[in-house]
């Protein structure tokens, strides 16, 4: 029989600090990621805030956490998650090629970009409307694009895009950035950045790509169409917790309840990171997090 190890749902800095931390602690881990190792830290171009590394990609950050983790003796299996059955002492999980019981588990699956919900977004998605610039930005070399929202996402993206894009438009709804003052000030620095504020976007249209986006004024209630090839949303994230919806307790937005020590309402499964109600939700949070949370699952197993 499969001897009981940890298992961690998910390869951001939550999950792949909790499998260094874990290995450590002496356990056994197997991390499980469905697509590359680095959650949402893919999608950051920079990042300027990590103690120790004052300017690191987001991707050559996740790299290195993961070859770290498995440096350590975690393994990784690139397999979705289909199900987790939480009824009994032992967390199981659903893969395609079976089940899998776990002593503990640690559910780091973070968050997924949130859509901006308007017309014409379903349509082009993929074909100029985008919610990574890291992954897509290349495709428009030259181009005039827009990047909604105001939060540091938006911000970092719009940096971004400036330095590959002819032209980038910054469609946020109030007039005051969400995001941090560093970022912004380098924004407003940019010539190729320009800011429309108090503008909600309302369509996107193009008939087999993205032609335009139709924003609405706040102030003067009139209607604006921009000329574009392609829409970056930037408009925050939900939680992945669709397999954990009915089985954990969640609060109203979708997050486990979980403290600081990554308790869950199940003894044997701690939520790290993003996933987990929490005031700040950084690299750095989710990382401590995964360290709390092998800890804490450790001191469990024991
Ligand atoms: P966020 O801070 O929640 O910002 C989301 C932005 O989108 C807000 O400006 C919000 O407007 C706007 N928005 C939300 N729904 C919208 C809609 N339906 N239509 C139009 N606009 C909409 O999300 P985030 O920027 O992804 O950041 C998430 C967390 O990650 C934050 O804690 C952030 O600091 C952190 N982060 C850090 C870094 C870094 O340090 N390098 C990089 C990226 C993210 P309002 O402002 O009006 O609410």
């Amino acid at each position: 029989m499969e001897p009981l190890s940890i298992s961690i749902i998910g390869a951001g800095p939550a999950g792949l600090s909790a499998a260094i931390y874990a290995r450590r602690a002496g356990l056994a881990v197997t991390v499980w990621e469905k697509t590359a190792p680095g959650g949402q830290m893919n999608n950051t171009p920079s990042i300027e805030n990590y103690p120790g590394v004052p300017d690191v990609g987001g991707f050559e950050l996740g790299d290195k956490m993961r070859a770290q983790a498995a440096g350590a003796g975690a393994e990784f299996r690139s397999s979705e998650i289909q199900g987790v059955d939480l009824s009994g002492e032992r967390p199981m999980l659903l893969t395609k090629d079976g089940g899998h019981e776990c002593g503990a588990l640690i559910l780091a699956m973070g968050a997924s970009p949130r859509k901006l919900d308007i017309a014409g977004e379903a349509r082009l998605a993929g074909r100029g409307v985008s919610y990574c610039a890291v992954c897509d930005g290349y495709f428009f070399k030259g181009q005039d694009v827009a990047v909604i929202g105001g939060g540091n996402t938006a911000l970092g993206d719009a940096l971004y895009l400036s330095g590959i894009c002819q032209s980038v438009t910054i469609v946020h709804r109030r007039n005051e950035f969400r995001g941090e003052a560093y970022l912004s000030k380098q924004v407003i620095a940019k010539p190729n950045i320009r800011l429309l504020l108090s503008a909600v976007p309302e369509e996107i249209t193009g008939e087999k790509k993205v032609g335009a986006l139709r924003v609405r004024m706040l102030e003067k209630g009139e209607t604006q169409e921009l000329l574009l090839s392609a829409v970056f949303a930037a408009v925050g994230s939900v939680p992945s917790t669709h397999l954990v919806r009915g089985k954990l307790a969640l609060d109203d937005y979708g997050y486990i309840l979980a403290g600081e020590d990554t308790r869950t309402s199940h003894p044997a499964v701690f939520a790290a990171g993003d996933i987990r109600k929490k005031e700040l939700r950084q690299i750095i949070t989710a990382a401590a997090d995964g360290a709390v949370a092998a800890t804490m699952a450790a001191h469990y197993l024991n």
